[in-house]
């Protein structure tokens, strides 16, 4: 079920040797600007009316009701509740020790400048529920934003028909649990166009109020949607399909490292489930195990359709540099190292959203419990970005505090500067603070 190549005594491009899912935002583009559009136009019923044609249930409001809210947490089961709480307080930890600390710069006799943090004021967090509901990825939006301080933080996520057009009972009484009261109950393109825009009723009153930066993963019209307003609000990245890369040499236990394969190929079609190796007997006995393992499971077609596709693969090459190369590479949302020394591969990773370090930490662990963060980049851009982190929700403000003396010192060079730039008013508004006038 899933195709091994054998690299070993070829040349090849790490670069292209796993291609990667054929996700075509742009076609989703097409379909997402007049969903846009009617919410630009329409506001709140539009939104509505969009979720009725898509998620098949028309909510009784846009918002989901408080009472709503506080019958969830009452009837959340006590085994879920206990384990939301213990991903909680760990995320927490985590997230807390992310803040970064201001500082103050001293730059010389009257002059300093100053690093300053500050929580962006109002942000929209957008929980997938379309083929799945994820009330962990309402721990990981919102743990980050609280420990960030943000003051403003609403939350959507489709509606379900079995509940009443409400989003899944689940992710109610996460929102509950974390102290979240703003909640949506759209999905989809129309629920970031309602963030990115603020939407009225018919009547002219506020539904929802525009954000400033919108986070959270979600399927290809989520991504399009989001990618459509970059610019005019922040977005946390344009994500892709879910992507495990497996890096193991033979003293990994195949079944283990099958079933870590297996479980992300559940999330979506087009989710990338990759080995990578330097042993074929290794690379065999994982395909026999995905072949046993997979037969009966609940996701048993998504599995195999995810499994079969071009973005999945088991490669198996000469060293364990080659490996680490082709990994770097590939630029893998979740990377799991299992080998003889996970840390001396460790040290040359150089890119991959998280990493997973032996046999005992699994990406399942990192997808609900560890306290790490779930919204992690896709697509190869692990190369030039993180998963989501308190950071994400905060601004760097700097403040520049320069007395007489402290620009003094600096008014020559900064003259001399502006002079060579062709930007004279620049050095008179320095000049003129010394020469009287
Ligand atoms: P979703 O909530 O992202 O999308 C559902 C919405 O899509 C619906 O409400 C509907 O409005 C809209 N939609 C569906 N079909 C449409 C169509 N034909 N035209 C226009 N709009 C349409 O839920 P999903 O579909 O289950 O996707 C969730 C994605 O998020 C999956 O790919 C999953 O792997 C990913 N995910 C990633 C992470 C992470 O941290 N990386 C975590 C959880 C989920």
């Amino acid at each position: 079920m899933l195709h091994i190549t054998d690299l070993r005594n070829t040349t090849y491009d790490p670069a292209t040797v796993m291609p990667r899912a054929k996700l075509e935002i742009s076609d989703a583009s097409v379909i997402v600007e007049p969903i846009l559009d009617k919410v630009k136009n329409g506001g709140a019923e539009a939104v509505l009316e969009l979720t009725e044609q898509f998620d098949k249930v028309r909510p009784a409001s846009l918002q989901v009701p408080a009472a709503a809210l506080d019958q969830a947490l009452v009837e959340l089961d006590d085994d879920v509740r206990a384990a939301l709480e213990e991903s909680i307080r760990r995320a927490r930890a985590v997230h807390a020790a992310q803040l970064p600390p201001n500082s103050v710069v001293p730059l010389g006799d009257g002059a300093a400048v100053e690093n300053h943090w500050v929580p962006i004021q109002r942000v929209g967090l957008y929980v997938p529920g379309g083929r799945a509901v994820y009330p962990s990825s309402v721990i990981m939006n919102v743990v980050p934003a609280q420990a960030a301080g943000v003051p403003g933080i609403a939350i959507t996520s489709p509606p379900q028909a079995d509940f009443n057009g409400l989003p899944h009972p689940t992710i109610l009484a996460a929102c509950k649990l974390l102290g979240i009261e703003e909640v949506y109950a759209t999905g989809g393109a129309q629920a970031i166009a309602m963030l990115a825009l603020g939407v009225d009723d018919a009547d002219g009153n506020q539904v929802c109020a525009p954000v400033d930066l919108i986070t959270g993963p979600g399927n290809v019209y989520v991504a399009a949607a989001k990618q459509a307003f970059f610019g005019q609000v922040g977005i946390d990245a344009v994500a892709g399909p879910s992507e495990i890369l497996v890096l193991a040499d033979e003293t990994a236990n195949p079944a283990w490292v099958a079933a870590d394969l297996i479980s992300q190929s559940e999330h979506d079609p087009l989710a990338a489930s990759v080995l990578v190796t330097t042993s074929m007997d290794f690379a065999e006995s994982v395909v026999a195990q995905i072949e046993a393992q997979v037969p009966g499971a609940v996701l048993e077609d998504q599995i195999r359709e995810a499994l079969t596709g071009q973005q999945s693969g088991a490669l198996v090459v000469d060293t364990m540099d080659e490996a680490i190369a082709v990994t770097n590479a590939i630029a893998t949302e979740h990377l799991e190292i299992q080998t003889s020394d996970n840390d001396a591969v460790l040290a040359n990773i150089t890119h991959a959203g998280a990493i997973f370090m032996g046999p005992y930490a699994p990406v399942p662990l990192g997808d609900y419990s560890a306290g790490s963060n779930h919204v992690l980049p896709t697509s190869g851009t692990a190369r030039f970005s993180s998963g989501l982190n308190t950071v994400s929700f905060l601004r760097l403000q700097q403040r520049i505090r320069y007395d007489e003396t402290g620009l003094q010192s600096l008014s020559e060079g900064i003259q001399t500067l502006a002079a060579s730039e062709g930007l004279h008013a620049h050095a008179a508004a320095i000049a003129q603070r010394f020469n009287g006038m």
